[in-house]
């Protein structure tokens, strides 16, 4: 089959297709995490004494002993197996962004050959894959193959189906014999305690005398991509890479700005509907939807919960929309660049941090420059921004996300800290030395009867800003949408905790010299705005002028690249940083730069293997079949005197040797092996081969223009993009 043949039978394919069965949804009330083995559903399994202990755990992080677990171990299988479970997994977050699972059953034989089931304390709490093919960096040997996952009794056990069998799932942490962490749980919960702990000690400065214990929240708003199934499978570079690597612009793109919250597609949004159906089973409370920008891009955001259980959530939803598409006949993308020069896919992670007796401590309330415990969490933010800015810049740090960070449409590489209009006044006054009272928003009057009038934010929003306040939280816009949001949540709490120390340490030393609360806090910030005030920024965040102005004037560090950016793990204030808070060892931390590293190098291995390939034996032979088609024809008019202008074979002709002389070189560079260092190859990476991969493509994209539709192999951008 031609290729053009391919591509018609795919779109035939696609405009036949019947319509999915939809059977009538549920109402939330029946299926709300109903495959959850819920606080709810341990209460009901539990004695009160377990249930108690239970829950004390899950909303203080306090030690379960072992007979509760043994307790809760046989309560959660009687709970599974009534609901057809037969397997349960330990599952966990290694260091790549996606999840690791291994499967045992309940199942044991007894003397006289019969199956019976067993599920002891002992065997929900720990479990041991032999975990020596995930990544750990330099932290073991494969002959020390030795690895631990540890049942998190704070983030709850729940069920997933398949056609012919359920599992019961069990979030866990995964550590080295030696008990490294080699996931990204462990960070994340260390992360929150630090947190608590520098948390606790402002607090109490300030005042308060009941306290619970604080915890971070996280809401994360996830974009996609949705293409036909058909398309993808003629595409190999989208199967393999997640991106595609050839293709020109289409005539339409999202130039007409009509996609995003346009009306969603019908089949569309029956994905979507089928997504928060399983969602909400698991527990995983779905609340927006909507088209984003490009054609082809959608959202799904849920309502924020705790960062442990957010994070893990955020991993099956991954999971859910992917297996989901399947089933839809769609490929769901979650590259952060699948289509050049369309809007690139982010996960904006929406963070706070707060606890049962303060409540949201990013929650500014009307009055802003009266409420102190805001001004000081939102003042150390702004500091841990401005210090670790490049550490935030490195949790984010991807071959995939290289192509949104610093190009037109995303969020810049620079980290800046964006406030609002009547934030930004506030915390200047202080800067100054002065507290003023702000305005309110308003009131929004249209001057319509029937339109309610309703009160206006006090500011703005600025959506060029890496990192924006949002009312009650701020909102880290840089993240790509393909990674886990754990990285970026344990740089931020551990950011934050280095911030309240410092808070926690000058505060002391003002009240101790007689000021009022609202004197001794006004001085902190006032220092801490003077030292640090350089990272708040309100102004267009793409432009040309910021980037000068934030380097040179500023002191702000722009790192284009991942080759760059991972070089922060390295950087002593780093590398103090972890190791003080107690987050990461800084065995552990190089651990996860290797590792970084090492998918950085050899992501782009990979692409530029596959550019080479797709070029040779996609693209080459129909450039030649095009070419002879032309000079057959041209030889055979020549002959009847009649002259065809050879405009297009010359350009055909000269695109083809360029592209096959640009593979050449491409090829030469792959077989480049001797480095003196990881990150003399990251940077070879990032310079030498994505350039001359762009050059292949180039000219690819251009061969796309001029060869025969007849004869084009790879579906193209409006292909993809538009037809569902
Ligand atoms: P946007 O207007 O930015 O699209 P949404 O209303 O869709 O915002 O919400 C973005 C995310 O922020 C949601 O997941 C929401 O639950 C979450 N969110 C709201 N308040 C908080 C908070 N205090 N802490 C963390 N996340 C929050
Ligand atoms: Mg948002």
């Amino acid at each position: 089959m031609s290729g053009h043949d391919a591509r018609v039978t795919a779109i035939q394919e696609i405009s036949n297709r019947p319509p999915m069965l939809v059977t009538k949804p549920d109402p939330l009330s029946k299926i709300w995490a109903t495959d959850v083995f819920s606080l709810a559903a341990m209460e009901e399994a539990l004695s009160k004494n377990a249930f108690k202990a239970v829950k004390k755990t899950v909303q203080t992080g306090a030690p379960l002993d072992d007979a509760t677990a043994d307790i809760v171990a046989a309560a959660m299988k009687d709970w599974a197996m009534a609901r057809g479970v037969k397997f349960f997994s330990h599952i966990f977050y290694p260091m790549t962004n996606a999840t690791a699972e291994k499967h045992d059953g309940f199942i044991i034989t007894n003397p006289e050959g019969g199956a019976i089931t067993e599920f002891t304390g002992s065997l929900l709490k720990k479990g041991e894959p032999d975990g020596s093919s995930f990544p750990n960096g330099s932290l073991r040997m494969t002959s020390a193959a030795r690895g631990y996952t540890a049942w998190d009794p704070t983030s709850p056990a729940y069920i997933m189906h398949t056609s012919n069998g359920s599992t019961l799932m069990i979030p866990s942490v995964f550590m080295s014999w030696t008990g490294e962490a080699l996931d990204k749980k462990i960070p994340l919960l260390r992360s929150n305690a630090a947190m608590n702990t520098a948390a606790q000690k402002v607090l109490s400065l300030m005042g308060e005398t009941e306290i619970a214990t604080l915890n971070s929240s996280c809401g994360a708003e996830q974009e996609y991509f949705l293409i036909d199934a058909k398309f993808a499978d003629l595409r190999p570079d989208l199967m393999l890479t997640g991106r595609s690597l050839f293709g020109a612009k289409p005539a339409k793109g999202q130039q007409f700005d009509d996609h995003y919250f346009g009306a969603i597609p019908e089949r569309v949004q029956v994905y979507m509907q089928d997504v928060e159906d399983k969602l909400y089973r698991l527990g995983i409370p779905a609340k927006t939807h909507h088209n984003e920008v490009a054609p082809g891009q959608f959202e799904i955001a849920p309502y924020f919960e705790s960062a442990n259980v957010a994070s893990d959530h955020q991993q099956l939803l991954m999971t859910v929309l992917k297996i989901t598409a399947k089933q839809h006949g769609f490929v769901c993308l979650l590259h952060e660049k699948p289509f050049a020069g369309v809007n690139g896919s982010g996960k904006h992670v929406n963070w706070s941090v707060g606890n049962a007796t303060q409540g949201n401590l990013l929650d500014p309330g009307h009055t802003p420059e009266e409420n102190l415990n805001f001004l000081l969490f939102c003042g150390a933010v702004i500091r841990g921004v401005h210090i670790f800015g490049p550490l935030l810049r490195a949790v984010i740090a991807s071959a995939a996300n290289d192509h949104r960070l610093g190009a037109n449409e995303a969020p810049p590489a620079i980290l800046s800290v964006y406030l609002g209009d009547q934030l930004e006044k506030v915390f200047n006054d202080i800067k100054e030395g002065k507290i003023v009272k702000t305005e309110k928003g308003g009131e929004m009057d249209l001057g319509l009867s029937q339109i309610l009038n309703f009160e206006r934010d006090p500011g703005d929003r600025n959506r060029t800003s890496p990192f924006a306040f949002t009312g009650n939280r701020f909102e880290f816009r840089a993240v790509g949408a393909s990674q886990s949001v754990s990285g970026p949540l344990v740089a931020m709490n551990t950011m934050l905790a280095d911030s309240l120390e410092w808070v926690g340490e000058k505060l002391a030393a003002q009240l101790s010299s007689g000021k009022t609360k609202a004197d001794a806090v006004l001085g902190v910030l006032k220092e801490l705005m003077q030292k640090h005030g350089n990272v708040v920024f309100g102004g267009n965040g793409y432009s040309p002028e910021w980037h000068r102005m934030a380097v040179e004037e500023r002191g702000l560090k722009n790192i284009p690249n991942t080759a760059g950016a991972l070089l922060e793990f390295n950087d002593p204030a780093v590398i103090h940083l972890f190791q003080k808070t107690g987050v990461l060892t800084p065995v552990e931390l190089k651990s996860r730069f290797d590792v970084y590293a090492e998918q950085y190098i050899n992501t782009i291995e990979m692409e530029a293997k596959l550019t080479a390939s797709i070029a040779t034996t996609s693209i080459y032979p129909a450039a030649i079949s095009y070419l002879s088609t032309l000079a057959a024809t041209t030889a055979s008019m020549a002959s009847m005197n009649i002259v065809l202008d050879a405009g297009v074979a010359k350009a055909v002709a000269s695109n083809t040797n360029a592209m096959m002389s640009a593979v050449n070189t491409l090829q030469e560079a792959l077989a480049q092996h001797d480095f003196d260092s990881t990150e003399a190859h990251m940077q070879f990476s990032a310079d030498t081969l994505r350039d001359l991969m762009n050059k292949v493509r180039s000219y690819a994209d251009t061969l796309e223009t001029l060869i025969s539709d007849e004869l084009w192999p790879l579906p193209k951008y409006q292909e993809m993009l538009f037809i569902k």
